[in-house]
């Protein structure tokens, strides 16, 4: 073997750009951080070739002195820590000093900045890491810098890379997750001459959203505003919208910064509850931010993972905050009895018009508290006045009811409206502490239980759901009672079923309540087939129009079908 020596600044340089310059995108990444970081209040991004022939940043920001020029591109060089303990509360993006030496290893860069007022300002080029030239340049307050030749000198980095269309499709997305990172900046994006993204400066949270989501889907999502213990928790969630792939569709942003996390973006599906198809994924965007001592952020070179200091609080912050904006209720201690009760949420309201298109949007959130309500359960009460009226037209085959809302004619499956609606109500009463209203059974009902579980955990699940139940031996439970809106109990079978899956055991409590109350409110729901009177129909309307999800039933099919006025208007040839 050779001896060991030093690697020169050139060489070392060239290997960490393999770990922060990956792909064009990240590149772009770096860039525009820089930029962000630098006070801009408008980027611009001109891309070719999907950023391998060209990506070139424009800011309006606070420029680099022109004697700090090559300081700026020596690694480790950095004007946003200056010690160790800075990086316990960086406010930053960038603060590993390390993109600019990176990128200019493997590219050609020339950078152009000024400082403003009357300072001179700078121009500098480099290639391979190596300074062609240097000279003062005049221009107005900001820096531009221009990347052509990615990998020129790095052939094996280019076979990594996939064709420039997806290369520059990805670098527009996370440049899309940028914008809705940085409110209070505005960023127009060019590709191979064409503008992408226009995002204004003052362009809200929705807006940036609807370039980078998609309009539509956009329109569908409801606004998360809440958190707990110091975490903010803030974005759009949509509880009707599902993609089959995950990536593109959830962005999750922690103090500024875009983040990839399994088990935050787990903790914001558990949030929308049972409503998420199997294998398909919610659209979301969110902002989580706390303190930054409770974030640490140098744990990877692109910084695209962070580690919490207390994970499991702000995975709840992050659930209850989605629950909240999807179910529109809050729950909230309150009461010398230290009974829970819940508090109507208006702040997750969509606007107006997004509510149309995404529910049934009737009663509102007012209706959806009045549903959690313990007390009258299925005994045909009188709901919440709701805002608009579903007028029920009729129903056919025993199967589908016709209804009138508006400017919509709804065509609703009945067996999942009223799956939706029971659904709802147990996964509101399980969570308030006056519990889901129980009926007594004239004699206990014996459930087995699969191996390895424990008789008091099973009962104690099952008591937060409205069962009276008690453990009946080592591996068996008895039910002496149960909900109260469970109509065919049908001698408890599905709870057999349910507590014989040794999978479901070792899923834990929380799955295991997800499974029961899907059981539970299939169980209990009106059959498809089985004709409904009148008053029937018209009760299980205003209770669907009181549930705020309820386009799709808990296993994930459709409720209703709508056909608008309009269409059909169209269709009969009357406009
Ligand atoms: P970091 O962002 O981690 O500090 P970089 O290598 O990305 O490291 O940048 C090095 C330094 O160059 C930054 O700390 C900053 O002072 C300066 N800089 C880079 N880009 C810009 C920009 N667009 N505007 C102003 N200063 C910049
Ligand atoms: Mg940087």
């Amino acid at each position: 073997m050779k001896p060991i020596v030093a690697l020169g600044p050139l060489v070392s340089n060239r290997i960490a750009a393999g770990e922060v310059v990956e792909r064009p995108a990240s590149l772009a990444k770096e860039l525009v951080e820089n930029a962000i970081d630098a006070g801009a209040t408008r980027v611009e991004i001109t891309i070719d070739g999907g950023g391998l022939d060209r990506v070139r940043v424009s800011d309006d920001g606070c420029g680099i002195p022109a004697d700090e020029l090559r300081l700026a591109f020596e690694r480790h060089a950095t004007s946003k820590i200056t010690s160790a303990e800075d990086l316990g509360t960086v406010g930053t993006l960038g603060f590993r000093g390390e993109a600019l030496a990176s990128i200019a290893a493997v590219a050609r860069v020339e950078l152009v900045t000024s400082t403003g007022g009357d300072a001179a300002g700078g121009r500098i080029r480099i290639e391979g890491g190596r300074v062609l030239e240097e000279t003062p340049a005049g221009r107005a307050r900001g820096t531009t810098l221009e990347v052509t030749g990615l990998f020129y000198n790095t052939p094996a980095r280019r076979k990594f890379l996939r064709t420039p269309a997806t290369e520059g499709r990805v670098l527009v997305r996370s440049i899309g997750e940028l914008a809705l990172a940085a409110p209070g900046v505005g960023f127009a994006v060019t590709r191979d001459g064409r503008e992408v993204l226009d995002i204004a400066v003052d362009a809200p949270f929705r807006a940036r959203a609807a370039q980078i989501l998609g309009k539509e889907a956009t329109a569908r999502m409801v606004e998360v505003k809440g958190g707990a213990d110091g975490i903010e928790v803030t974005g759009l969630v949509s509880a009707s919208d599902f993609s089959r792939t995950r990536p593109g569709h959830q962005v999750l942003l922690v103090n500024g910064r875009v983040v990839s996390d399994a088990s935050l973006a787990h903790a914001v599906v558990s949030g929308i509850g049972g409503a998420v198809p199997g294998g398909k994924h919610p659209l979301f965007a969110l902002h989580i931010r706390t303190d930054p001592s409770r974030v640490d952020v140098n744990v990877h070179p692109t910084k695209r993972e962070v580690r919490f200091t207390a994970k499991d609080r702000v995975f709840s912050a992050v659930r209850g905050a989605v629950a909240e904006a999807v179910f529109g209720v809050r729950f909230d201690r309150m009461g010398r009895e230290g009974a829970l009760s819940w508090k109507v949420s208006a702040r997750g309201d969509p606007p107006a018009q997004d509510t149309r298109q995404g529910s049934l949007p009737l009663a509102g959130r007012s209706a959806a508290a009045t549903a959690a309500r313990p007390a009258p359960a299925e005994s045909g009460t009188e709901p919440r006045e709701a805002g608009r009226t579903l007028r029920a037209v009729g129903e056919v085959w025993g199967a589908y009811l016709v209804v009138e809302d508006g400017a919509r004619l709804l065509i609703v499956d009945q067996h999942a409206a009223h799956e939706r609606v029971l659904y709802d109500e147990i996964r509101l009463l399980a969570s308030s502490e006056g519990g889901v209203p129980v009926q007594g059974l004239l004699e206990p009902y014996v459930v087995d239980l699969a191996p390895g579980q424990n008789p008091e955990d099973a009962a104690a699940v099952l008591s937060g759901m409205g069962f009276d139940a008690r453990p009946g031996g080592p591996t068996s439970l008895l039910v002496d009672g149960i909900p109260g809106s469970l109509s065919q109990w049908g001698g408890g079978e599905f709870l057999a079923e349910l507590f014989g899956s040794a999978e479901l055991a070792r899923a834990g409590a929380a799955r295991f309540r997800d499974a029961l109350a899907k059981s539970y409110s299939c169980k209990g729901a009106v059959k498809f087939g089985q004709r409904l009177h009148a008053e029937e129909i018209d009760y299980l309307l205003k209770r669907l129009a009181a549930t705020d999800v309820p386009r799709l039933c808990p296993h994930g099919r459709p409720i209703y079908l709508e056909v608008r006025k309009e269409e059909l208007d169209d269709r009969f040839e009357r406009t």
